[in-house]
């Protein structure tokens, strides 16, 4: 019985891909203690960060996507285009995975720490619930924010794709490259795409969102995609394995 199962595992392993071995690193360290790992795989100078968790286990979903992700681009390298590097954080928020929290361990929000314009100390939650403090006390207080802000200011990304759930929408500037990218992402998903303020359209998430990462990279000029999963329980990997493959070759084939 032993020998079968042993042949059995050899003929598998025989006929799987070998799977590349993704470089990794660690770009900090969390409150509690915990590495932020970072994957890298590709080459080229164009590189595009792909993050979940940053909502920690009540977005769990989120973190099986990336690694979803993650395990798709190893097994199949071919698929990340000539001159793109991904670079892949599976689990922004550590912390907050570990303690079946939101946020981090200091009880601010991971996406209203970032300092853009309409940074406030004061901050809706995710779920529209007016929280004191949420923000933090100043704009990039948390070292998490801090660390993954020094990392995109030092690489200059040119594209972030933010996973969330749940909403089944995706936020993505308009005009130019951003655009571009964001409309390639949107049509292969089939995530829908609103432009709030445009045509009367109101923003889906029904309150307002401060201190995002996402505003904070539109006003640093990198295009960013938030993708807030139609669900907290699956990852619908298939619609975004789609959204990710048409705008890292809309990216490659950019100017
Ligand atoms: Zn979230």
């Amino acid at each position: 019985m032993r020998v079968v199962l042993v042949a059995a595992v050899a003929a598998l392993l025989a006929v799987q891909p070998a799977m590349a071995e993704p470089r990794s690193s660690i770009l900090g360290v969390s409150q509690a203690g915990s590495p932020l790992l970072l994957y890298e795989l590709g080459n080229g100078p164009r590189r595009v960060l792909i993050l979940g968790g940053q909502h920690g286990a009540p977005e769990a979903n989120t973190v099986e996507l990336v690694n979803g992700l993650l395990d798709y681009f190893l097994a199949n390298p071919q698929e990340v285009p000539p001159g793109i590097v991904l670079d892949v954080l599976p689990v922004a928020n550590p912390d907050g995975m570990a303690a079946g929290i939101r946020q981090f361990s200091s009880g601010v929000d991971p996406n209203r720490n970032w300092g853009g314009s309409d940074w406030r100390a004061d901050a809706f939650d995710s779920n529209a619930v007016f929280r004191v403090g949420l923000g933090g006390p100043e704009p990039f207080s948390e070292p998490e924010t801090r660390t993954l802000a020094d990392w995109i200011l030092g690489t200059r990304p040119a594209l972030v794709v933010n996973y969330h759930s749940a909403g089944g929408f995706m936020f993505g500037a308009r005009g130019g490259l951003a655009s571009d990218l964001s409309g390639a992402y949107a049509d292969a998903s089939g995530y829908s795409w609103p432009s709030p303020g445009v045509g009367g359209q109101r923003s889906p998430l029904g309150y307002q969102a401060s201190g995002s990462m996402n505003v904070w990279l539109r006003e640093q000029g990198i295009p960013a995609i938030l993708v807030e999963l139609s669900t907290s329980r699956s990852t619908e990997i298939e619609r975004n394995l789609a959204g990710l493959n048409a705008a890292l070759s809309q990216l490659a084939n950019a100017p």
